[in-house]
């Protein structure tokens, strides 16, 4: 089989019950090329009744898969593992397209993907859960992991080829029956990789499509038949979407916003730091919730840092993500685009120093691209709204502190605790920042802390909502719930 590769493309289709259909309600969306501005498909949004027919074959499904062997369960995994690797270059080539990121991000965030595919290949030990003979006078006891029913996951645009398969190989690796609503901006990957799914030997009904946008997901939450869902989004949307699963009585994560810091202290390999500095601010034109764009350098090296930070973003080609030598691609939309450009003379405004200014950038033979270039601030102050908001743009801004002490300060003063980046030379630096810092994933001497998939992967404060995080054994406990046998056998 081959990808569809080459816009126009039909429009997207769910997938129910191991059948494609077309979604069913009243509204929908074009999907345009962030680049060229062409349009590529549309997407239909799923309806009450299609977001029921889901359901209802996913529960059906479940009664067999729930108790089907977990080695057999795995095995269409394998399979689909294979597929995503076979058709990756093309996956990656509709993932740019409408998305705008670079080839060798597409690339890179599918393998990431399929890093979790691998991972959840493991269930058979993975969701093992214990056994203690003798834990009472003639009493043996086992714990067990069961699945639980139909899960969803709600998914944002920037992460479209990846972020569903942070859930999906888990959930049915598990037992349990899944539904995906993508993103709405994106969809096109995800039918794609639908399309290996529905060649990689599941039975019908375990692993459906819907698409939408709000109305469906609201239709998702409002099922009685979804036992739990997991949601990646922004701050405002995952908070509304625990509340709501939760006052339904469902399991619920909630990956949110963020701001993410990076720490330079005068110990650090400092052309290193500022290579991975602009890359982390910068890849998938900042388009990340891991992109660190809040720079806190120490002062004894702040000034040195800025010239080499400067040098390192007026290297970056912004560009078509299908050109050889685009480093930085396409914001998502062009009111994306407009809601970073009024970020940054919001910044201008607040009396930040605008050292490289990426608003006047063009990219010849695409004058309708939502292109920004790589944009740097000096002399930000924690309180400015370029250094407290989210702004996914390819923007950063520098500030400087005394000591170590001040910039976890700063760090921890954020409303938000995904991720911060730390370059030092001292291990005590280092300790510092591990006891003290406020976030769930910290990189040394990493621009980017994105966990392998073997490792759960989620923020804290406001960065998330729930409990238990996605990939690796957090998915497991969030996909299962446990029994205990306590056994007697009075004339054993
Ligand atoms: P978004 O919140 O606009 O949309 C995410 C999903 O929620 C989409 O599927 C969308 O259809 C749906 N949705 C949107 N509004 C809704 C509403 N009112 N009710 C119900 N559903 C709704 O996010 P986005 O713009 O697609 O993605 C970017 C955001 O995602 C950024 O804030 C980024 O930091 C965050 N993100 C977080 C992580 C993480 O791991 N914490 C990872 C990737 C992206």
């Amino acid at each position: 089989m081959t990808i569809d590769t080459s816009p126009p493309w039909d429009d997207v289709r769910n997938y129910v019950d191991g059948e494609w259909r077309t979604p069913s309600g009243t509204d929908g969306r074009a999907v345009t090329d962030p680049a060229t501005g062409e349009a590529l498909t549309r997407v239909g949004f799923s309806s009450a009744t299609d977001v029921d027919e889901a359901v209802r074959a996913g529960q059906a499904a479940f009664e067999t898969w729930g108790s089907t062997p977990v080695e057999e369960r795995i095995q269409p995994l394998f399979e689909l593992k294979r597929l995503l690797e076979d058709h990756q270059d093309e996956l990656a080539e509709v993932l740019v397209r409408e998305h705008g990121k670079t080839f060798d991000e597409a690339k890179g965030e599918l393998r990431r993907g399929i890093e979790n595919v691998e991972v959840a290949c493991g269930v058979p030990t993975t969701m093992q859960a214990g056994h203690l003979p003798n834990a009472a006078p003639d009493i043996d006891e086992t714990a067990v992991r069961k699945p639980l029913g139909v899960f969803t996951a709600i998914t944002p645009f920037n992460f479209p080829g990846m972020i569903p398969l942070w859930f999906l190989p888990y959930a049915v690796a598990t037992g349990n029956a899944f539904v995906l609503k993508p993103s709405e901006q994106d969809p096109v990957v995800a039918e794609r990789i639908f399309e290996l799914v529905d060649r990689a030997g599941f039975p019908d009904g375990v692993v459906q499509l819907v698409n939408g946008g709000v109305e469906t997901v609201n239709h998702l939450l409002d099922h009685d038949g979804v036992h739990g869902a997991s949601f990646v989004g922004s701050t405002p949307v995952a908070r509304e979407i625990y509340e709501r699963a939760a006052a339904n009585g469902k399991r619920v994560q909630a990956q949110g916003g963020a701001k993410n810091h990076i720490i330079v202290t005068e110990t650090a390999d400092l052309e290193f730091a500022a290579r991975k500095t602009v890359s982390s601010a910068c890849a998938c034109a900042g388009e990340r919730c891991l992109a660190n764009d809040v720079v806190v350098v120490e002062r004894a090296v702040y000034d040195e840092f800025v010239d080499l930070v400067l040098d390192e973003a007026r290297d970056r080609t912004v560009g078509y993500g299908l050109d050889d030598g685009t480093d930085i691609g396409a914001l998502i939309t062009p009111e994306h685009e407009t809601r970073v450009r009024d970020m940054i003379a919001a910044g201008v405004d607040e009396g930040a120093e605008l050292l490289l200014d990426g608003r006047d950038v063009t990219v010849e033979g695409y004058p309708d691209g939502n292109f920004l270039g790589p944009t740097v601030f000096g002399d930000v102050d924690p309180s400015m709204s370029i250094a407290r908001e989210e702004i996914f743009g390819p923007v950063l801004g520098l500030l400087s502190v005394a000591d170590i002490d001040e910039a976890v300060d700063v760090l921890n003063r954020s409303d938000f605790g995904n991720a911060a980046s730390l370059f030092t030379g001292s291990g005590a630096d280092a300790r510092t920042v591990r006891h003290e810092a406020d976030v769930g994933n910290l990189g040394v001497n990493a621009g980017t802390a994105a966990p392998m998939a073997f490792f759960h992967f989620g923020g804290w404060k406001d960065s998330f909502f729930g409990d238990l995080h996605a990939q690796g054994e957090d998915m497991i406990h969030f996909y299962t719930d446990t029994m205990t046998y306590i056994e007697r056998w009075p004339d054993a």
